[in-house]
């Protein structure tokens, strides 16, 4: 049977799992996708293109964004300074939880895909301001993707910025513990504006593919030295969905970022590239029908790392 048949198969058997998840609805503008969507886009190691489903529907990278943010957070500061201000460690506690600030040995966020270890990474961003900033990481996100489209989605961006008071009192928590060393607010708009940025699961497909290769982009150039690569795809295995990511780990086995827009990027190393997109989360903020899907095709192709 042919990859791209596989793949038909597997959308329509996981797509009914949706049912049993809810579209995000505390970020306004979220709550309009569309609930049984369900797609994946894969591209392997010798750039043979697969597709099924809801590919192509543009949807916001939101936490997948926090991986990329922290490959040019370490470009642009060294790895032991990063690592200085944010911790490598799962928490078992949900993305956006403030609990651990404030007890944690050396009060720093647990791990850089938590939220409050994602806001204090993008405020290491180099830059003048917000605006600078952040053209930066797009510039990047751009080069990594090889897509010079990519863009905010301004009106989910605006939504975030309004309603996002959780992750505002955890930017201003780190900066009274001396971890955000800059401005709160221009970390804040940069964290709220990656997230905001429209992909679809090419896309994310096209972001593995740069990990798949460690770090180098289809002209051969390296941009993140493999050393950062191997710790970003560490810290999906380990953190990379939320407080799901041990059972994740037994389930599919993938080096994987989730995000709430519906999102979920694959790294299989030296083998493939996967973007998913499925809209309706599980409870704890995972595409419930994508992870399914992604169950099912580790298992048929025999993908697990371990
Ligand atoms: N923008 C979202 C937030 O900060 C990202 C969370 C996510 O995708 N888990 O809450």
């Amino acid at each position: 049977m042919k990859l791209n048949e596989v793949l038909d198969e597997l959308v329509i058997k996981n797509r009914p799992i949706s049912q049993y998840g809810n579209v995000a609805n505390y970020i306004p503008e979220l709550d309009k996708a569309q609930k049984d969507a369900l797609g994946i886009f894969i591209t392997d190691i010798t750039g043979n293109k697969f597709h099924a489903g809801d590919w192509n529907t543009k949807f916001t990278i939101q936490s997948i964004s926090k991986i990329v943010t922290l490959m040019l957070a370490i470009l642009d500061n060294g790895e032991e300074y990063v690592f200085s201000k944010v911790g490598m460690e799962p928490t078992g506690d949900p993305f956006n939880s403030i609990v651990k600030l404030e007890t944690s040995r050396g009060r720093k966020p647990y791990n850089p895909m938590i939220n409050a270890g994602a806001i204090a990474v993008s405020s290491m961003i180099k830059g003048k301001d917000a605006r600078e900033k952040f053209e930066r990481l797009l510039d990047f996100f751009k080069l990594i993707s090889e897509d010079s489209t990519l863009d905010v989605n301004y009106k989910i961006y605006c939504g975030e910025a309004e309603t996002g008071n959780r992750n505002r009192a955890m930017g201003y928590f780190l900066k009274s513990e001396g971890i955000i060393d800059g401005n709160v607010e221009d970390a804040l708009t940069v964290y709220f504006k990656q997230c905001s940025i429209e992909v679809t699961a090419e896309t994310l497909s096209k972001i593995a593919l740069f990990l798949v290769n460690n770090g180098k982009i289809s002209t051969g150039e390296t941009i993140i030295p493999p050393r950062v690569a191997t710790i970003i795809k560490t810290l999906m295995v380990t953190c990379g969905m939320y407080d799901s990511s041990g059972e994740f780990a037994i389930r599919v086995g993938i080096p994987s970022k989730s995000g709430v827009g519906g999102g979920i990027l694959s790294v299989v190393p030296g083998k493939m590239a996967i973007g998913v997109y499925g809209p309706s989360l599980d409870e704890k903020g995972n595409p419930i029908a994508g992870v399914a899907l992604l169950e099912d095709l580790s298992k048929k192709l025999n993908l697990t790392i371990f």
